[in-house]
């Protein structure tokens, strides 16, 4: 484990207790898996990842752990059409996410035009942005 994995998984561990979530051995290898994800698991995948380091765990277990982490706002839930719930850090910079509806990749893009653009709008209906979400979904174009 590396070192920005330690401090992330330090993190998640107080955020789960000031929630008042007992830390068990079970809930400590799902924070471990979580810290070690840089892409956009299922729940499911999170299970495999978790259980490498500790057998017992279960999908229950991980439902609720995520489910207390993406309340506290640690954890992000992204719903992608087909791809089902995939959960990522929400620690992470800003990006929006692009879906690849072939193989259900998950590709993380930015783009400063948008931003601003976005940004442009909501002032002109005379809003703050909170937050946004931007998904697109399209498939790889052929190579000619
Ligand atoms: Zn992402």
């Amino acid at each position: 484990m590396t070192t920005a994995e330690a401090e992330i998984l330090d993190e998640l561990e107080s955020e789960l207790r000031a929630e008042g979530v007992r830390i068990t051995r079970q809930r400590m290898a799902i924070l471990a898996a979580l810290a070690g994800s840089t892409d956009h698991p299922t729940a499911e995948e999170l299970l495999a990842r978790s259980r490498e380091r500790d057998p017992s765990v279960s999908l229950a277990t991980v439902y609720r752990t995520l489910s207390v982490l993406v309340e506290s706002g640690t954890v992000l839930r992204n719903d992608f059409e087909g791809a089902g719930a995939r959960f990522e850090l929400a620690n992470k910079p800003h990006h929006d996410h692009l879906i690849d509806l072939d193989t259900g990749d998950v590709i993380e893009f930015t783009s400063r035009r948008i931003e601003k653009l976005q940004e442009e709008i909501a002032e002109e209906l005379g809003y703050d942005i909170v937050f946004h979400r931007l998904e697109l979904y399209g498939r790889a174009k052929k190579k000619v």
